[in-house]
């Protein structure tokens, strides 16, 4: 497959034709002039459904044409043909919970956020398999830039669905750590202003943090929250919130919120009719264990920064500052009880057949972008979820999340062809999912080896 590196991008069209638009409208080869049908792979097409061995699926511009196996699908005269053999197609992943314009390492600082910094990290999750990622709080104008960029037809990186500048108390978590990108208002009154001016910013979702760290930082007000979730609705906003405990949670429902952010954690004692209301209303769950497993992942697998492809993503100096932090790192038995709580309780709502999606936290501190989108997978595995469940955690339940279900996170007809072509079956192990040997981003090959990642 070394061919497909060489072959143009979008941008680099070499017909005469694409030249003399390219002012106009970008550089957008046609879609007949642009067939690709990827031939012979098992198919897990990110509905649940069984694998289909020797599939076909035919990509006609940005959109998948048509799938099905051999047997039924027709290959079209003149498309360039992929040899699937031996490899498993999937969607691209999706991961619900990043934080752009980090270097990854401990700490998280407003001066790292620059445009070259959030396209670097775009970059990441891209070279991770991960092609689209919903930014969530911590948003500045550079992202909002990219965002119009990737909408204007100049998509050369992961999709980028962005929250702007989420919600939380006056002095509330995470504020101490983002400081005022978090929009802490004072009244309900200002909450509305300010779900006013994000959706002016036309953001995909709203975020507001619901934690009040164990009584160590001030929560943000029932009133607040209704005030935003009420505006938010009037606008079509979906509202997701980091929540913490169950009663929280359901204060939240109860008011309309769409999805939620890491896991029940203050008791397993969950109601099942609450957990069945989920199911029906279909809100997701984005559990982000790894958050809370990086309390100690790597005092005691240090090795794990020797990953390759970590030190093939990732600048020096966030590597060896997450080595040098964790020499101090134990993990509290309390910090390790709530994890295993929050795996319960996942294990816990999967079953009740609550959406859950995959969602890292990554760039926040020493949460490194794309590689703890995969070792969330892990955990997730861990939880009691199968591999399949996972693989539709994070391409159907991601575009779930997003609202975008008709349109993207799933193989099939009409949807944008966001591909990825692994080398090893993912559902004998999801870490499988590392081994990639294609990534298709809106119908165009991703030039892995090309990607500029620091
Ligand atoms: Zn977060």
């Amino acid at each position: 497959m070394k061919r497909l590196s060489l072959l143009p991008r979008s941008g680099l069209c070499l017909s005469g034709l694409c030249l003399s638009i390219v002012w106009l409208a970008g550089c957008k080869p046609s879609e007949e002039s642009n067939v690709k049908a990827i031939v012979g792979a098992v198919l897990i097409d990110g509905t649940g459904g069984a694998p289909v061995t020797d599939s076909v699926v035919v990509v006609a511009g940005s959109k998948i044409r048509a799938v099905g196996t051999r047997a039924n699908v027709p290959i079209p005269a003149g498309s360039e043909k992929i040899d699937g053999r031996g490899k498993f197609l999937l969607p691209g992943l999706i991961d619900l919970h990043v934080h752009l314009g980090t270097t990854g390492g401990p700490g998280f600082r407003a001066a790292d956020y620059t445009r070259g910094r959030v396209e670097t990290n775009l970059n990441q999750y891209l070279y991770f398999g991960i092609t689209s990622v919903r930014s969530i709080g911590t948003e500045r104008d550079a992202g909002f830039a990219i965002r119009k960029d990737q909408r204007d037809g100049n998509l050369s990186t992961a999709r980028l669905f962005t929250c702007g500048r989420g919600f939380t108390a006056p002095g509330g978590h995470p504020s101490q750590e983002v400081g005022d990108i978090a929009r802490q208002p004072a009244t309900p009154e200002e909450a509305r202003t300010q779900v006013t001016e994000l959706a002016a910013q036309q953001v995909d979702g709203i975020k507001i943090w619901v934690d009040d760290l164990g009584g160590k930082a001030p929560k943000i007000k029932p009133a607040a929250i209704e005030a935003i979730l009420d505006e938010a609705r009037k606008h079509t906003i979906p509202v997701t919130a980091h929540i913490h405990s169950l009663a929280d949670t359901m204060h939240l429902v109860q008011n309309g919120a769409a999805g939620f952010l890491h896991m029940v954690r203050d008791t397993e004692n969950v109601d099942p009719a609450f957990i069945s209301r989920l199911r029906d209303l279909q809100v997701p769950f984005t559990p982000t264990l790894v958050r809370q497993e990086l309390g100690w992942l790597y005092s005691e697998h240090p090795e794990r920064l020797d990953d390759p492809d970590a030190a093939r993503a990732f600048e020096p100096a966030a590597l060896a500052g997450i080595r040098e932090e964790a020499k101090a790192q134990r993990g509290s038995a309390a910090a390790r009880e709530l994890f295993d709580r929050a795996k319960r309780n996942t294990r816990q709502f999967a079953a009740g057949g609550v959406p859950i999606g995959v969602g890292s936290d990554g760039g926040s501190s020493s949460d490194l972008p794309g590689l703890m989108t995969h070792r969330e997978m892990e955990l997730l595995i861990e939880s009691g979820m199968s591999p399949m469940e996972v693989i539709v955690a994070a391409t159907r339940t991601g575009a779930l999340a997003l609202k975008k279900l008709g349109e993207m996170g799933t193989i099939e007809a009409g949807k944008k062809a966001d591909l990825l072509l692994v080398t090893a079956n993912p559902l004998e192990d999801v870490r499988n999912l590392r081994k990639i040997h294609a990534t298709m981003l809106d119908g165009q090959w991703v030039d892995r080896a090309g990607l500029k990642l620091k």
